[in-house]
């Protein structure tokens, strides 16, 4: 069977410049007016306002980006070997980082900055999750599971569809379970394991359950912890307790881990339990931690001044859409400002933000508003982002969503 498009989109004069550096969304306001959609997906050709070949994507009218470019060569038709072969080269280039005994989570696949929209794959051990965020990505979840099989021959494959981006995509809260790439009728919730740094980390997935563990964090957390050597740490949004065990494991003096989830905490307090046990982590650290549920912006202003010599501040993302951005920066300065007068002198602050709205420079700035407000000079230690199993691709800016600096507060 000869693979063709089953549809051409032709794009409006002036809006295809960003399509033709690769970036791969394309919104129904490029379309010319005569480009006529299809109904049902698939692969479409789309090409500029005088006829020539841009890209082959898969448009989908019921998709908040109706149309994801997938091949920008003509002769690389998007079928379903193309799948097969894109997810196969995304998972070899994270062969090596696969072979690290001390650490079993790893992202697999990073969406589109893998040329696979909408689809993030995680590893944790011997367990795979598929996160979905585009309808192309859940209609092509047969041959990606099909593919992670063969490739990777783990016990069970979960695909979960990413409840923030239902919506949008007019897709429904899904959970399931694959073994032996075979559906299994009843998708229970899946206890998952994994170690990051030889730290064990174990959480629950299924209906319901966020995606699980942030292993974005991963070389942040050893590198935030290494200032952490007989300090009192605030870990604030701890979740699950990834720079809290770090910071205990570099000799913090103290570690008061704060979250406002309280299943959260649980987690945390299991992992802190199971590290002891298995000897990842002495005993006598359990003394040295405080963990505490509250609202972190409440927290921040009950507790005294001067009482920490390092902040870590890992908020969730606070701006989920551009509108949301103004209000986001308003809320990580009081956070950056609060966390900042908590601090003795020369203490450190570590300062994430994951929003993709919210820029390096904006994060900054910032940080440069509150140590203004509070009256202290800050000096930048160390820039940090997303791990390299989550890389950003030039052509898809969007890629790049997590953002840190590691600061000197005078
Ligand atoms: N630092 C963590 C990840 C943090 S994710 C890690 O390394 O794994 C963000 C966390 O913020 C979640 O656990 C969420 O429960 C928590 N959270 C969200 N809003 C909060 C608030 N207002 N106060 C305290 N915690 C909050």
């Amino acid at each position: 069977m000869v693979a063709v498009p089953i549809g051409t989109v032709r794009i409006r004069p002036g809006k295809e410049k960003q399509l033709v550096r690769r970036h791969p969304w394309v919104f129904s306001g490029a379309f010319d007016s005569t480009t006529e959609v299809p109904d049902s997906p698939g692969v479409v050709r789309v090409e500029d306002a005088s006829g020539d070949f841009i890209a082959y994507g898969w448009h989908d009218r019921l998709s908040h980006i109706p149309v994801r470019l997938l091949s920008w060569r003509l002769e690389e038709f998007p079928d379903v070997s193309w799948w097969v072969d894109t997810l196969g080269s995304s998972v070899k280039r994270r062969l090596d980082l696969l072979k690290d005994s001390e650490t079993t989570a790893i992202r697999l696949v990073h969406g589109e900055a893998d040329f696979l929209p909408g689809l993030a794959v995680d590893a944790y051990g011997d367990r795979i999750v598929c996160i979905i965020s585009a309808r192309v990505a859940w209609d092509h979840r047969h041959v990606m599971v099909h593919t992670l099989q063969k490739l990777l021959n783990p016990s069970i494959i979960m695909v979960m569809v990413d409840s923030s981006f239902g919506g949008v995509e007019s897709l429904k809260d899904a959970f399931e379970t694959y073994v032996d790439a075979k559906l299994r009728v009843d998708s229970t919730d899946e206890m998952v394991h994994c170690l990051e740094h030889s730290i064990a980390y174990q959480f629950l997935l299924g209906k319901g359950q966020k995606s699980g563990f942030f292993c974005d964090q991963r070389d942040n957390r050893v590198r935030v912890a290494s200032y952490s050597t007989g300090k009192d740490v605030l870990d604030a949004f701890c979740y699950s307790g990834g720079f809290t065990f770090n910071a205990l494991k570099a000799g913090a003096r103290s570690v008061t881990a704060v979250d406002s989830s309280a299943p959260a905490l649980e987690m945390l307090s299991r992992n802190l339990a199971l590290n002891m046990e298995k000897g990842n982590l002495p005993k006598e650290i359990e003394s040295r931690v405080n963990v505490i549920q509250a609202d972190m912006f409440e927290y921040l202003r009950t507790v005294d001044t001067d009482v920490y010599d390092m902040v870590i501040l890992d908020p969730p993302k606070l701006a989920r859409t551009k509108n949301q951005v103004d209000g986001a920066l308003r809320a990580y300065k009081d956070l950056n400002r609060l966390a900042m007068m908590k601090l003795r002198q020369n203490g450190v602050l570590a300062s994430f933000s994951c929003s993709g709205g919210v820029s390096r420079e904006q994060l900054r700035t910032v940080l440069a508003w509150a140590a203004k407000d509070v009256g202290r000079e800050v000096q930048i230690l160390e820039t940090l982002g997303q791990g390299p199993d989550h890389p950003i691709r030039l052509s898809f800016p969007e890629s790049e969503y997590l953002k840190g600096y590691v600061c000197r507060v005078l």
